[in-house]
């Protein structure tokens, strides 16, 4: 790596912490800085400090929100019974644009991956079991990939064994096997919901 006035080394390490985020971008992204107007990089600084200052997880579905309980969790015209699970935040755009769930939600922050090292425990779960018994169904709307799946399987089985009330429903494979929901178009993530299948 070339050598850098260490301002420039300091951004670059930091950039390059981020994902798909190499050496080459990050150098890149550095020098665009170092041009831009100082108003510029000021913003930018501004709005990464005030994202760390004002948002937070939501203590009921741990999205992420600036007040606690999330407007989802508050929401008087949504199902607070009706609970879809999903792997990461920015699922629940994916499903807000199907304009077809008005449900609640309950964010995992990940799936589990053996290989990756994430487990159980390193999952927001246990705060989707304290729910359980104000919840008529629990919608797994995690991704069909092999983690997702996974995924899905495990929490089926700790929710029945807690809740055996409680439906658990899987979203139909409207959403190509292998492939993460995030990137599902609003008509099949509006048929996968649709056609869910008790499990
Ligand atoms: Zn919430």
């Amino acid at each position: 790596m070339a050598r850098f006035a260490e301002p420039m080394t300091r951004l670059i390490d930091e950039l390059r912490k981020l994902p798909g985020i190499g050496t080459k971008s990050a150098q890149r992204l550095a020098f665009h800085v170092l041009r831009s107007p100082s108003e510029d990089a000021e913003k930018l600084a501004h709005a990464i400090r005030e994202l760390k200052a004002r948002l937070r997880l939501c203590s009921i579905c741990n999205n992420i929100t600036d007040v606690d309980p999330c407007t989802y969790c508050t929401s008087a015209v949504r199902d607070q019974r009706l609970v879809c699970v999903i792997e990461e935040p920015t699922n629940i755009s994916t499903i807000e644009k199907t304009r077809s769930f008005a449900g609640v939600y309950h964010v995992l922050h990940g799936t589990l991956s053996p290989i990756g090292g994430v487990g159980p425990e390193q999952l927001r779960i246990a705060n989707l079991m304290t729910r359980l018994p104000a919840v008529d169904e629990i919608i797994l709307a995690t991704s069909p990939t092999t983690e997702g799946e996974a995924t899905a399987r495990y929490l089926a089985d700790e929710i029945r064994r807690a809740e055996s009330r409680v439906k658990i429903t899987r979203i139909a494979t409207g959403v190509p096997a292998g492939s993460d929901i995030e990137y599902a178009d609003e008509i099949t993530m509006s048929r996968a919901l649709e056609g869910r299948r008790e499990l």
